[in-house]
Formats: C-alpha cells, structure tokens, sequence
C-alpha cells in the first residue's frame, strides 16, 4: 500500500474567533477543518461549501460561554 500526498491532511492556521489564540488543524479532502482550540477548548469545524463561501462552527465549552456578547 502506498500512500500519495495528495491524500496527505493539509496543515491550516486560523485564529479562535472565541478567545484570538491561534491554533493548527488538520484539512481532510472533502475541504473539511476541524481545529480545538489549545486555550478555551472551542471547536471549531471548517466546512468547505463552495470556492468562495465557506461555513465555520464553534462550539464553546459550557464553563466559558460566549465572551463577545
Ligand atoms: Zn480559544
């Protein structure tokens, strides 16, 4: 079995829109990015929806709600 780099996850940078610490995920083929964040534990799940509109999700862990609002 060998493996190509084409199948090789795609290392991305992106700041938590939670708390502004940047972090590194992992891009998996279907364009799809799932990051946790190293400071407050967001997840944020990157779905890639067409080229130029992509769809973020963050879920905040129960303890730190929302900060921004
Ligand atoms: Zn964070």
């Amino acid at each position: 079995m060998e493996q190509t780099k084409t199948d090789a996850w795609v290392s991305v940078k992106m700041f938590c829109p939670h708390c502004g610490t940047m972090n590194v995920g992992y891009k998996d083929q279907n364009g799809r990015c799932r990051f946790q964040c190293s400071r407050c534990t967001a997840v944020m799940v990157c779905v890639r929806k067409n080229r130029r509109h992509d769809q973020i999700e963050i879920t905040v862990p129960k303890e730190s709600e929302r900060m921004n609002v």
